[in-house]
């Protein structure tokens, strides 16, 4: 291990990783007045927060704490966005209902406190409002308000930049962690001293923490697998709510209602497959079965 120093000066914070979730723990750690240095193994952002679609949504979020940050959230974009010069491009977000089954699920999200600053528009005044919205398949539109979308390509380096001259923060780039021990981080290119850390390397489950991230069985594959899956599928099964009870009042569309729906099917596969089904004995059979009721 090289004892050479990688930046001088010891530091309250490091952040491992200069994307938009390490730039967020820069911001607040900075804002409390804490000397922080973001280390990035590449020379500029080229992860997920650069590839993305740069929207702030907050309809479509969780109801309860995921909601409420991702509200605080639009309103810190918001405001970062004009202190550091990044382009509002899109206001507001419209969702089409483009079968009338859709319609009670607006309604539903209208009556939830999610749905402040929300309105449902008719197909004929939102065609007023949008003319390229002809077309027999529109039955109405739920325009949020409180969605917002930037050019994150654009964004990413203004919000470094922005840290780095409003709030002081340094970045080392071109320097990848290697292994986080504070109030030490040894990195390719020395020694860093920080008494606090923040790890967020995005999605590299293999580099600093494999072990811990191993234990939560993260997978990339998952959402992929899931949108294949519904490929295939005829419309009415896709559009049968009973195992996506996205219009329960209670909640709200759920992504997990797919996903474990995905996963009995594929444990119902498993399990039916003749050879597997007659190997297994009864008592597994009847375990097995307990598991599919708690997995799906
Ligand atoms: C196609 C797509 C579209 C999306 N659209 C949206 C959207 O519209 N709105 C939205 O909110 N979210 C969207 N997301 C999700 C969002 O982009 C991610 O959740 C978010 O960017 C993750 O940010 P991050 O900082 O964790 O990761 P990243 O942006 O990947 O940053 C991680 C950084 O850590 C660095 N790093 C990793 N390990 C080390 C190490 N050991 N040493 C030094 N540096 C290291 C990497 O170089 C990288 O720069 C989208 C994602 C994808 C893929």
């Amino acid at each position: 291990m090289s004892a050479q120093s990688a930046v001088p000066g010891v530091f309250d914070l490091a952040v491992v990783g200069a994307g938009i979730i390490g730039l967020s723990c820069a911001r607040a750690a900075a804002l409390k007045g804490l000397r922080v240095v973001v280390i990035d193994r590449d020379a500029q952002a080229n992860g997920a927060s650069v590839r993305n679609f740069g929207l702030v949504v907050v309809a479509g979020q969780e109801r309860g704490a995921a909601w409420n940050r991702a509200h605080r959230s639009c309103a810190i974009w918001q405001q970062v966005a004009q202190e550091a010069g990044i382009r509002i491009l899109q206001r507001g977000l419209w969702i089409t209902a483009r079968r009338p089954e859709a319609l009670p699920i607006f309604e539903a999200f209208l009556k939830t406190e999610m749905g402040e600053g929300c309105e449902i528009l008719s197909r004929e005044a939102a065609q007023a409002r949008c003319p390229e919205l002809a077309g027999k398949e529109l039955h109405a539109v739920l325009v949020s308000l409180n969605s917002i979308r930037v050019e994150s390509r654009q964004a990413i380096p203004k919000i470094a930049d922005w840290l780095h001259a409003r709030c002081g923060v340094q970045f080392l780039r071109n320097t990848a962690v290697l292994a986080v021990e504070p109030p030490r981080l040894e990195t390719s290119r020395g020694i860093v001293q920080a008494g606090a850390v923040a790890v967020c390397p995005g999605d590299d489950l293999s580099g600093l923490y494999a072990p811990r991230i191993a234990a939560y069985h993260v997978t990339m594959w998952w959402h992929t697998l899931i949108e294949l899956w519904a490929w295939h599928q005829p419309q009415k099964q896709l559009s049968d709510r009973s195992a996506s009870p996205w219009d329960d009042a209670t909640r709200r569309p759920s992504h997990s209602d797919r996903r474990n729906a995905m996963r009995r099917h594929c444990l119902e596969h498993d399990y039916r497959h003749e050879g597997v089904v007659r190997s297994i004995p009864r008592k597994i059979r009847c375990l097995w079965k307990r598991l599919m009721k708690l997995v799906a």
